[in-house]
């Protein structure tokens, strides 16, 4: 496909000029099957029950051969790549030799670095021993565990389809295949979660010794079961003082057992990092494929139609994008909201250079008085959110500046 294709129809009135970004190196693939969905999920899935997985089904096979076209389509701008991320969905309800059918795809139209980080998301109960060797068989060499919590009475109630047993069985596997990059999810904030359980489930992980956790705090999104059934701030979600006390014990339980904070939500033993996701905290380029997947090239952020149907019918009509590229004042933003996520928060330089001096020192400006508070670091060189007030309040710092340039 031409890259005339992946531009926009319309333009904003102060387009960046493409040149100011970098060629895209990594590339996010969504596998949208799951199980059943989860109660707290909207993410873009499509629900296919317990029996399903794999080479079995042809609804996953025909999304396959859409996906690998929709690769091959896409423009190659130049640069092999050197992260990729399977996400879902649940990604392990492919077998290996369907994974290796993209990357073969990926190989082929970008090339793949052979030091490349190749992560993918999988789910207890949903692998084998003999799967997950096959994923490493065709350069997987990242894994993230889908737990949640180990409390069988709060996975229930968040609807996943695994109970403990099954997360203490998946990383036996994962021991047993002797992989030294994984990682693992937990929610805190869910309905009945107490401050035990919470604790519990940080002691529990360490316990399992992964590389990486990732510790996200629950949001109640719109159009989900979890919408129609509570209410922020509402019982028996936690209230806002136990949500932020149970974001400080993970930052001190988790720091304490040698896990840096480098993340708002996300936790590493050193050289564990996730490479791919440090891709879209420092505003860098990507590819995007599959339904629902999000790409951000040349300055433009797209995300693919949502069911499956759609998805297929924009592939025949020639994958046409056609959302306005962002402005400069929206870029300027993103750039904020994305790298104050990370720990060494955003370089005064760099941001200049992007958006020049006035911008920067509007933003520097506008800290201040969260400097005062203790929230924010302010040096000659970095703009930083203090761990683990700074983070706790990132929502307020953000809004303010939002809604100050908006
Ligand atoms: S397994 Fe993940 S993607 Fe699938 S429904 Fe549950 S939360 Fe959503």
């Amino acid at each position: 496909m031409p890259l005339q294709n992946y531009l926009p129809e319309t333009r904003s009135p102060n387009p960046i000029l493409i040149n100011d970004f970098p060629l895209p190196k990594a590339a996010y693939i969504h596998i949208p099957f799951c199980r059943r969905r989860c109660y707290y999920c909207d993410f873009a899935i499509s629900v296919v029950g317990d029996k399903l997985r794999g080479e079995s089904s042809q609804t996953i096979t025909e999304y396959l051969q859409f996906l690998c076209q929709e690769i091959q389509q896409s423009p190659d701008l130049g640069k092999p790549l050197e992260t990729i991320f399977f996400g879902g969905g649940t990604p392990s309800l492919l077998d290996g030799s369907q994974l290796e059918l993209i990357l073969t795809n990926l190989e082929q139209k970008f090339g793949i670095n052979p030091s490349a980080e190749i992560s993918m998301e999988i789910d207890p109960a949903t692998f084998n021993l003999a799967q997950i060797q096959d994923y490493q068989r065709v350069g997987i060499n990242r894994f993230s565990l889908g737990v949640q919590s180990f409390q069988d009475h709060l996975l229930t109630l968040a609807g996943r389809s695994h109970r403990r047993e099954d997360i203490f069985h998946a990383v036996d596997l994962i021991h047993q295949a002797h992989i030294n990059n994984w990682s693992l999810d937990l929610i805190s904030g869910l309905p009945q979660q107490t401050l035990a359980d919470w604790q519990n489930s940080l002691e529990t992980a360490i316990d399992l010794a992964p590389n990486h956790i990732s510790s996200y705090d629950l949001i109640v999104e719109d159009g989900t079961p979890f919408a129609k059934q509570y209410q922020p701030g509402d019982q028996p979600l936690p209230d806002d003082r136990t949500t932020a006390d149970m974001y400080i014990l993970a930052q001190e339980t988790l720091t304490q057992a040698g896990y840096e904070h480098y993340e708002i939500s996300n936790y590493s033993q050193p050289g564990k990092q996730c490479r791919h996701n440090r891709v879209y905290w420092q505003g860098e380029s990507y590819y995007g494929f599959g339904m629902g997947a999000a790409s951000y090239l040349n300055g433009q952020r797209f995300t693919r139609p949502r069911t499956r149907s759609s998805y297929y019918q924009w592939l025949e009509d020639g994958c046409v994008i056609d959302t306005p590229i962002l402005t400069k004042d929206e870029l300027f933003l993103e750039t904020l909201m994305l790298s104050l996520r990370l720990q060494e928060g955003l370089n005064i330089q760099q941001l200049s250079a992007k958006f020049g001096t006035e911008l920067a020192t509007w933003t520097i400006e506008n800290l201040q008085p969260y400097q005062q508070r203790g929230w924010v670091e302010l040096t000659d060189q970095q703009i930083s959110l203090n761990d683990p007030q700074g983070f706790l309040f990132s929502n307020e710092i953000l809004s303010t500046l939002f809604s100050l340039k908006m």
